[in-house]
């Protein structure tokens, strides 16, 4: 797939390492679901669809490709294939949504099509501090309740944000997490424990992003084609879930 270009259009500050891009382009997805973004001259790297229309991603300075994305500006050039992977399933009558970091942004998504499809949707979102508790406002204009969980203390429920929606849990029907992985296996495990149906996106070192490459194989899954979404049934009996990943080269190494 030859990547389409769009051009950046609104660069929003969310704080200190996050910045929101938005592209003068649209298109067809589904909550979950990803896109390879590439900057002419650096890499090529998986990115969650914020919202599709216009076409929104939200990043998070870590490296030189999330680095270059940052020195951007309106006007500038954006490349993207996608959109790829398997998105979170939209259903039940009351769903929590779990995030950690620029998990939010995937959830944001889906957030909106949870509202508008009439589904009760309350955001539970974790950080070390109150800085890193993104687009918070976002969802509360779409419709979402909002649980907020600092391990500081400056904002909401001091500790982790599992902790913080633990004992609520059988309140909801459904429950979908994007965040670190030891965030997500807590989620699972949980969501395990009440028997509450759970999904949570994972991540891998992506190339191809369509089930090529096998960089991003997890156990017998590929994160990119059978993922990034998962079912946490299908995790049970993982057993790369939370322990192993791939870096760079492929080599399987603790995470
Ligand atoms: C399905 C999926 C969705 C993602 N969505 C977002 C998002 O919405 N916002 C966001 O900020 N980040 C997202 N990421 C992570 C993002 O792809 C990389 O972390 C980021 O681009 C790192 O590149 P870098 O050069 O800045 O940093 P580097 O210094 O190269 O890497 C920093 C970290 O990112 C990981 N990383 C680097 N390259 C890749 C790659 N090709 N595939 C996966 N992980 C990589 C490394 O393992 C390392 O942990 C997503 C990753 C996946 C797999």
């Amino acid at each position: 797939m030859i990547p389409q270009i769009a051009h950046i259009t609104r660069v929003i500050q969310e704080n200190r390492t996050v910045r929101t891009f938005e592209l003068d382009t649209s298109l067809e997805a589904e909550p979950g679901q990803f896109l390879m973004l590439w900057l002419p001259g650096e890499a090529e790297k998986p990115i969650s669809i914020m919202d599709p229309d216009p076409l929104t991603v939200t990043v998070s300075r870590v490296g030189p490709f999330s680095s270059a994305l940052h020195r951007k500006q309106v006007g500038d050039p954006v490349g993207w294939r996608g959109p790829f992977g398997r998105p979170f399933t939209v259903q039940g009558s009351h769903l929590l949504l779990v995030a950690g970091g620029y998990g939010a942004a995937p959830l944001h998504f889906l957030a909106r099509r949870a509202c508008e499809a009439g589904i009760a949707t309350t955001l539970a979102i974790g950080a070390r501090t109150a800085e890193g508790l993104v687009l918070v406002e976002r969802f509360r204009q779409i419709g979402c309740a909002t649980v907020l969980a600092t391990e500081r203390g400056d904002a909401g429920h001091q500790g982790l944000v599992t902790e913080a929606v633990v004992n609520d849990l059988t309140r909801y029907d459904r429950v979908c997490a994007c965040g670190p992985e030891p965030m997500l296996y807590a989620v699972a495990r949980m969501c395990w424990e009440a028997g509450v149906p759970a999904q949570v996106s994972l991540e891998r070192y992506m190339k191809c992003g369509f089930g090529i490459c096998g960089q991003c194989a997890m156990g017998d899954k590929l994160v990119c084609r059978d993922g990034p979404v998962f079912d946490i049934e299908e995790l049970r009996d993982n057993e790369d879930f939370a322990r192993f990943t791939r870096n760079a080269t492929g080599r399987r190494v603790p995470l």
